[in-house]
């Protein structure tokens, strides 16, 4: 149902973009590749993808906290492959401290790429898709888009942030066969959340495996982080017929962790 349609995805040289990228790419879905690669290596990445699964595949290693740079992107990609008809919103970053201490070069970057970067993809692509009438936006946030944990001020602003947007665009697309929604996933075995493991074991004296239980249980009931590819999965439900009447949805995938 879906092979010949062309995905971006951003932030797809690791963790759950990646995995996501291979679920689509097993449907016959071109792909734009997207992240913070070195170009010959994210060629190589794109390639590889496009012979293992005989699709098209862009690479581009645009840094999200450059509007201009995303624009550059946006059209370079759709130059390549066509317009985007599924968006994938997942490049995120991270980073722990109080308000009072938190450098304002990282607040600047994570909203930019969390959530920003989202406004300015979704703009671009969204013309492609009124034009087909058929579009899936799918915005990678959070549980931290529902509630909020200690020291984790921009991340929790740019998830919350990017719920209401994600709203905000299904409003205005619900009549064009436009979906958009967001996952919002607990705590999922990627790089991305490694620094908070190892800051835990250095601070408890405790292995890198006891440091990483102590991290996952301290609020998900489910005691084990999810494989990126179960988010992949549920990106791929969301672009299939049969959720065509869902949007505007915050959809935890969390563990239980927002059920308390
Ligand atoms: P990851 O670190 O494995 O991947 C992050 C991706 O973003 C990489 O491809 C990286 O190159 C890209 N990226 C980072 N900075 C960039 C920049 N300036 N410009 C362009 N690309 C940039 O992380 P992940 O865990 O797979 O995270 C993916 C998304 O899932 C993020 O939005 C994250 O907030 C969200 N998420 C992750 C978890 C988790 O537990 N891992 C939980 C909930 C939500």
């Amino acid at each position: 149902m879906l092979h010949g349609k062309v995905a971006l995805i951003t932030g797809s040289t690791s963790g759950i973009g990646l995995a996501t990228a291979h679920v689509l790419a097993e449907q016959g879905v071109d792909l734009v590749l997207h992240g913070l690669l070195e170009q010959t290596q994210g060629e190589e990445l794109a390639q590889q993808f496009a012979e293992k699964y005989q699709i098209n595949t862009y690479f581009s290693n645009a840094d999200l906290r450059m509007s201009s740079e995303i624009s550059a992107f946006m059209q370079a990609a759709q130059e390549a492959l066509g317009g985007i008809d599924i968006l994938i919103n997942n490049a995120g970053i991270q980073h722990t401290e109080t308000v009072v201490d938190f450098p304002e070069n990282k607040w600047n970057d994570i909203i930019a790429i969390n959530l920003s970067s989202a406004f300015h993809t979704s703009q671009q692509a969204l013309v492609h898709m009124q034009s087909k009438r058929w579009g899936r936006i799918i915005n990678i946030a959070s549980v931290h888009g529902l509630v909020a944990s200690l020291n984790k001020s921009a991340y929790c602003a740019a998830k919350h942030g990017i719920v209401g947007l994600t709203k905000v665009i299904a409003l205005e697309n619900a009549e064009l066969n436009i979906t958009a929604n967001t996952i919002c996933p607990g705590w999922v075995d990627t790089p991305l959340i490694k620094q908070q493991i190892t800051d835990i074991a250095e601070q408890n004296s405790l292995t890198f495996e006891q440091a990483s239980y102590q991290l996952v249980t301290a609020k998900q009931p489910l005691p084990e982080m999810l494989a990126p590819r179960k988010i992949g999965e549920f990106v791929l439900f969301l672009c299939s017929d049969a959720a065509s009447g869902i949007t505007g949805a915050s959809l935890p995938m969390d563990g239980g962790w927002t059920a308390q």
